[in-house]
């Protein structure tokens, strides 16, 4: 029953309490990785609402690359890592955007083809920040973001407003 694999997944979501800093309760999504029937409900779920409408996966560093690995066996496409900054070896096209200290940077090498069709992925949706300058990224690369996709969304801190439609799935 895929209802209760994915029930069971989302249990297996850790939430760790004043991690990095105090305040956050960081969501430690290693547990379901470790898990075989976990990591195959939640990428059939993730792959499910975009099936057959994307060319390629692209993963935000870090463990969006471990979901985009997975979507991108299970639906015969490849992947494109978004970086943080500095870490690639070619040209790359980059995006600076706003943390809630500073401001952070994310790359990726110009290897889409014109009017690719990108599904985005990512671990969790907080304030969207992050998704919002991968949207970004795809579309100066002249790819298409034909969807969104995370495991867990923090629904306070209003990322859906902020990033528009967003596959989700599991909300805190
Ligand atoms: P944001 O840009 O605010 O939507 O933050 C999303 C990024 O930060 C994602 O790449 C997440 O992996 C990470 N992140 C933000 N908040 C949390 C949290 N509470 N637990 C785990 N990861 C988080």
């Amino acid at each position: 029953q895929p209802a209760d694999a994915l029930t069971r997944a989302e249990s297996l979501i850790g939430t760790i309490p004043d991690y990095p800093e105090p305040g956050i309760l960081f969501r430690d999504i290693t547990p379901l990785l470790a898990d075989a029937d976990a990591v195959r409900a939640v990428t059939d779920a993730l792959i499910e609402p975009f099936a057959g409408r994307f060319d390629i996966v692209a993963g935000v560093e870090a463990r969006g690359f471990l979901l985009a690995g997975a979507i991108a066996v299970a639906a015969g496409v490849g992947m494109m890592p978004i970086r943080k900054a500095g870490k690639l070896p070619r040209p790359a096209a980059s995006v600076s955007y706003a943390l809630e200290y500073g401001t952070a940077t994310i790359e990726a090498h110009d290897d889409l083809t014109p009017g690719q069709r990108v599904l985005l992925v990512d671990d969790v949706l907080a304030t969207g920040g992050t998704l919002i300058a991968a949207h970004e990224l795809v579309a100066k690369l002249g790819g298409e973001v034909v969807g969104t996709a995370v495991l867990m969304e923090l629904e306070a801190l209003g990322g859906r407003a902020a990033v528009g439609d967003v596959h989700a799935l599991f909300t805190a």
